[in-house]
């Protein structure tokens, strides 16, 4: 079978959901036996988010082949449960790139290169990667930002080519937003009206529209929409608000976007689609017996977005323990030795989370000494873990004033200490050490327990590492590297056994946990939590 291609784009405003809605959608076309894979086009100039400050665009989301990508791909992952990868997420930034490079080799010899059809033309040849390698069924593509943005210009101009390009073999779903007013208890359906002139002023008809609101979308409105925007009234879909974005698909499967789809792609529906294992996880989410409270430190907690996937692992976690964790959101920068006890008081574990540069690691140093002596459960996560290691040389290891050489180049203990490979980088794009990692667990270690096997394979995205030279004096003082890279010998995790449940890993086990397989770690961890 030739793949088919959905699109999703966005108007009236941003962060409606689209990213959601193409994870959705994509659950339900696999729950009825398509093999599915979601694509992200961003518009920004940066090649990716890697060089972003989270505070921008939130978390960078690792994926196996070490693409530093938007975090809608985590939400692909965690709704699918199959990986991505660098063809899954294209910036304007890479396309321009990709076309400067081959005119600068030469492979446009004589032409002028421009937007159409240079740009355009690249653009379509990075959708279709995925469709081509023949892994796919269905490859949903959406196109970051809203229709009308100066940005968003090439990415809908090559959707429009290739629509025509494909025929019948695509679908066109436009999402908006219809807003309330409460002064006269009406929902507003021009802003989508205008939204969608916009798209067909760029020659783009959408099939579908899925529309976001606070209230019912009733017969009326439907059919009023469907009249002004040329679509069938049945495929004017509601996305009505809801408490957990995992209800979203059982939701769109009530407004039968999956069949809707199906129909224009003209495929069939296979029966009914098999979604017994997402039920039974929210029935999960919906019902628990107990809550937890679990303290994540970081040092951008004012924007959860930037710790997305941690947050996530943490509702399938809790699924899986019968309980809901609650996080309490707590800012290391505001951590200091007078008010740490206050601060943390109540909960029943504590995650110290990535980061980068030196803004707030005092604050986490002190948390982490508090969960340590207080044998308070506590995961470290990438620069959490090495704070923890710095932690322990400076309070039981006695080695004043140890640090990460990232933090202070001239420390005389330097514990964590950037990787050899790592010394003549400069660039600072896309040179981590990133993506997919073997390590394997020492017998016996939490770890082990949690994962119950010996060889594990996890994400990273940093720089430095732990300091080997350091290992036998910290093993000696209680600190165990549990979990150690087989080829280059990096340790991968560090535990005090001699504690309730005490971890790091150099790694980030929240890129890996989706709903069909929550992560070990955070399953074990928010377990701990419990006890
Ligand atoms: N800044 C640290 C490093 O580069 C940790 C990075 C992270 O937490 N992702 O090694």
């Amino acid at each position: 079978m030739s793949t088919k291609y959905v699109f999703v784009t966005g108007g009236v405003a941003s962060s409606l959901g689209k990213g959601i809605i193409a994870s959705s959608l994509a659950k339900l076309l696999q729950a009825r036996g398509y093999r599915v894979t979601n694509q992200k086009l961003d518009p920004y100039i940066n090649v990716d988010p890697g060089t972003l400050n989270p505070y921008e665009h939130g978390e960078c989301y690792v994926t196996n082949d070490g693409a530093e990508t938007d975090l809608d791909l985590g939400h692909y992952e965690r709704f699918t449960g199959c990986p991505t990868s660098q063809a899954n997420n294209i910036t304007t930034g890479r396309i321009y790139q990709n076309v400067i490079t081959k005119e600068r080799h030469g492979d446009y010899l004589g032409k002028t290169v421009q937007i159409v059809p240079h740009i355009t033309d690249e653009i379509k040849r990075n959708i279709k990667l995925l469709g081509n390698s023949g892994e796919y069924d269905v490859v949903i593509t959406e196109i970051g930002g809203t229709a009308g943005d100066i940005e968003s210009l090439p990415f809908l101009e090559a959707v429009r080519q290739l629509r025509w390009d494909l025929g019948e073999k695509s679908v066109l779903i436009h999402l908006t937003l219809v807003p309330f007013l409460s002064a006269t208890g009406e929902l507003k359906t021009k802003p989508t009206q205008h939204s969608v002139k916009n798209l067909l002023e760029i020659g783009l008809q959408p099939d579908i529209l899925v529309l976001r609101t606070e209230h019912e979308i009733n017969n009326d409105i439907r059919r009023k929409v469907a009249l002004f925007c040329n679509v069938e009234p049945k495929a004017v879909i509601e996305s009505r608000d809801v408490s957990t974005i995992y209800e979203v698909p059982m939701r769109m499967e009530i407004e039968k976007l999956d069949e809707i789809v199906l129909s224009k792609l003209d495929l069939p529906l296979n029966g009914e689609p098999d979604l017994d294992l997402w039920k039974n996880f929210l029935y999960k989410l919906n019902h628990y017996s107990q809550e937890v409270e679990i303290g994540l430190v970081g040092k951008y907690v004012e924007l959860h977005d930037a710790y997305k996937s941690i947050a996530e692992s943490f509702i399938h976690a809790g699924a899986v323990n019968d309980c809901k964790v609650k996080i309490r959101w707590i800012h290391s920068e505001k951590i200091n030795a007078e008010n740490v006890e206050e601060t943390l008081a109540g909960v029943k574990g504590i995650l110290v989370a990535p980061g980068f540069g030196h803004r707030g690691i005092e604050g986490k140093l002190k948390a982490i000494e508090y969960a340590r002596t207080n044998n308070i459960p506590f995961f470290g996560v990438c620069l959490g873990m090495q704070m923890a290691v710095i932690e322990f040389a400076r309070n039981v290891l006695n080695m004043t004033d140890a640090n990460s050489t990232e933090m202070d180049s001239a420390t005389p203990y330097p514990v964590i200490d950037l990787m050899d490979s790592q010394k003549s980088v400069t660039d600072k794009g896309g040179t981590m050490r990133l993506g997919a990692y073997k390590c394997e667990l020492k017998e016996g270690s939490k770890a082990y327990e949690a994962y119950g096997r010996k060889e594990i394979e996890e994400r990273h995205r940093h720089r430095y590492e732990f300091n080997n030279s350091y290992r036998e004096v910290f093993e000696k003082a209680g600190m165990i590297a549990t979990g150690i890279n087989p080829d280059l010998n990096l340790v991968e995790i560090i535990e005090i056994p001699n504690h309730k449940w005490f971890l790091g890993t150099q790694f980030h086990p929240e890129y890996k946990s989706t709903v069909s397989n929550p992560h070990p770690l955070f399953v074990s961890f928010v377990k701990a939590c419990l006890k």
